[in-house]
Order: structure tokens, then sequence, then C-alpha cells
């Protein structure tokens, strides 16, 4: 089922006196997500990906836009009639009810004419927890269960009613960093296996990089750049999104263009074509740094942390807005660890140009 998201807006109103202005917690958000893909909203706590999946779920009504399921336009449509199976943080499991009672409770309460036999439930019942691969737990309470055998009754509880779309919001937040890692996989693969339109919430961008088919980052409730998760990363649209995606983050010194080349700390840096004499935020991703002794930039080197397959090299620049310098190299690159500078070329393909003032990418001509 294709999702497609027109023009959203959701105000809310301010908070006594203090607040009195509206908060606009998602500003003008359009976005096509394509049949049968997994989709992640990705952004900081207080960006507005709850309150997106919500209008999609039916929770909130908008302020403005559509939401159309397919050919449908379900932008005032209730959310029991949307055809959604909605996965919160919190899993909220019905303490007092076994696995299998928990699954079934939605299907219990369909009415009238989707009503579905005993039998017909008992069967979808057993289909969805096979498919989740609890069918081994369907006698115990929630709290016989750990975190993410929890997380997976209520993703079948959320699938039972074959749902066309299916949200998770911030499914993973709960568990511990190993789960984390397993159970992100067993929602790719639940995902895969029934071909369901999905949107998945969460502010950590490693998660949404390595499951989703597409990812949205958001700042500020607005969208700031969507794509494949490859696409954003390689090709960041504005310096928000190049610093939200990859660890360690992206490397931001202050630079000049000037004459079509790029200047850090005075020196020539990397060409810069096509571009017309500014200051800059230059933007180093950490597999963008290539050791030269002759390099045209150099940093002061403060250590090197060998990470087997590669080495990570820390050192800072005076340009460079943060505290350290993040370089990744290859591991048979030999730092003289003895010397108090390192000096490195930089990769043009991993390096970006972004306006002082509005922080938007600048296109280098690559030739
Ligand atoms: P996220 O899920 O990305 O953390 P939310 O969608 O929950 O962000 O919130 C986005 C913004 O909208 C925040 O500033 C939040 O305080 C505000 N907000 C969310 N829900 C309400 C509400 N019911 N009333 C007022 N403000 C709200
Ligand atoms: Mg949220």
């Amino acid at each position: 089922m294709k999702i497609v998201l027109d023009h959203l807006t959701k105000k809310f109103p301010g908070r006594g006196r203090k607040n009195p202005g509206e908060v606009a917690a998602v500003s003008d958000f359009t976005l096509e997500i394509p049949d049968g893909e997994l989709v992640g909203l990705l952004g900081p706590s207080g960006c507005g990906k709850s309150t997106t999946l919500n209008m999609i779920c039916g929770l909130e009504t908008p302020t403005s836009g559509t939401i159309h399921f397919g050919d449908d336009d379900v932008t005032k449509l209730s959310p029991e009639l949307r055809g959604v199976g909605m996965v919160f943080q919190n899993y909220a499991l019905y303490p007092h009810l076994n696995v299998r009672q928990n699954i079934l409770f939605p299907l219990e309460n369909l009415r009238g004419k989707d009503r579905l036999s005993k039998e017909e439930m008992e069967r979808r019942v057993s289909e969805t927890a096979r498919l989740v691969q609890i069918e081994d737990l369907m006698e115990r309470k929630p709290k016989e269960l750990s975190g993410g055998q929890q997380q997976r009754v209520a993703i079948a509880r959320a699938l039972v009613k074959f749902p066309r779309v299916l949200l998770l919001d911030e499914p993973l937040s709960n568990l511990d960093a190993r789960l984390r890692l397993q159970t992100r996989e067993e929602i790719r693969k639940i995902q895969k296996k029934t071909g369901i339109t999905t949107v998945f919430v969460t502010h950590d961008q490693d998660e949404a990089m390595s499951i989703c088919d597409r990812i949205a980052v958001m700042q500020n409730g607005v969208l700031m750049q969507q794509g494949h998760p490859q696409q954003v990363y390689d090709d960041p649209s504005c310096l928000f999104v190049a610093k939200f995606l990859g660890t360690p983050p992206i490397n931001v010194f202050e630079g000049v263009v000037r004459g079509q080349t790029l200047y850090i700390g005075g020196q020539p840096v990397l060409p810069a074509g096509g571009v017309k004499d500014q200051e800059v935020f230059a933007a180093v991703r950490p597999e963008g740094f290539v050791l030269q002794s002759d390099g045209p930039l150099s940093c002061r080197l403060e250590r090197v942390e060998v990470m087997g397959r590669d080495v990570s090299v820390i050192s800072s620049h005076d340009a460079c807005t943060g505290p350290a310098v993040r370089s990744i190299i290859s591991a048979e690159s030999r730092v003289d660890t003895a010397s108090s500078t390192v000096r490195f070329a930089l990769k043009p393909g991993k390096a970006f140009l972004f306006e002082k003032d509005s922080e938007k990418r600048v296109t280098v001509q690559q030739n």
C-alpha cells in the first residue's frame, strides 16, 4: 500500500501564558512512501516524528494537508478504519493476559462484517506467532518474557489484523544494546516476509541506516532530506543532515573558497570548481582522510586507536568546529605516533561544502 503525505502540517496550541504561540510540530511535510518499503522517519527528539506517525495512523488530525493510502484519502478517517497496525515504544501488553490472548485481543474487538469466526481467529493468531517466532511462548504472561520477546508479541499483535500499513514508534528503545541489534534485524525480516509498507520512527541514525529502504530526516518539524540511506549519506543536502548521519560523526571545519580552491587553516586542501569566493563549512567524513606526509591538512596528533581492520586517528585543528578531528584510515598505513603532527590529503567525494549562513550544500563541479 503506497502512502502519500501531502503538505502535512500539525500545529498544537501553546501552553499557558509563558508560551502563548502555537507549536508547529510538523510543517508542510510531503513524502511518498512506496508500496512494500520500510521507511525510517529519523531525527532528534522533539522534531515531530511521533506527530507525523500519529497523523498517519489517525490518532492526530492534521491542521492542513492530506494523507492517502493508495487511492483512498484517509485524512479524516478514524484509526480503526484505516487498517494500520501500530507498535509503540512501551509495548503496552495486557499484563493479565497471556501471549495468545494478547495477540487475539484486536481480533475479538472486530465488529459487524469484519467479525471473524473462532477458527479463523485461532488460525491468524498461530500464523502471526509463527511469523515472529513466539509459538513456544503462547501460554506465558508478559512478565515471564524478556524485553525482546515482549516486543515481538507487540509486533504480532499489530500484524494479526493483516493491516495495510505497519507503524513503529521507537520500538527498540527499551531494549539493551545487543537485543536492539537482533530485534532490528528481525523487524526487517518480518517486514520483508510480509511485504507490508512500514514506517519506522527512530532517533538512532545507525538503526535507520541499517534496516530501512529509505530514510526521511526531520529537523524542527521539517523534512530536510529523503532517499536511500547510502544516497543521503553520500550526498547530504544540508549541514544538519551531514552531521546527523554517520559514526563517528562528520568533521566540520571553517573554510574559505578563493579562486575555486578550498582553504582550511590558510592551506589549499581541495579544488572547488564552480564555487564563488565565500566562507564555507567544509565537512569531511572520517573515511575521507588520506594519510600523506606532505598532505595539505596539518593536524596536531592526539592519539591513535587500533581497531583491527582500521586505525582511528584522533587529532585536532584550529579550524575544526568540534573538539577533535576523527579520521579512519586503513590499518596498513603507518602513523608516526612519535610525531606531534599528522598530515592528510582529503578525498573529494567525502568532503562537502555548505554555505556559512543557510548551511545549505554548495555544489562543487567534479572533473
Ligand atoms: P518526536 O517524536 O520527534 O520526539 P513529537 O512529534 O513528539 O517529536 O513532538 C514534536 C513537537 O510537538 C515537540 O515540540 C512537542 O513538544 C510538541 N508536541 C507534541 N505533542 C504535543 C501536544 N499534544 N500538545 C502540544 N505540543 C505537542
Ligand atoms: Mg516520539
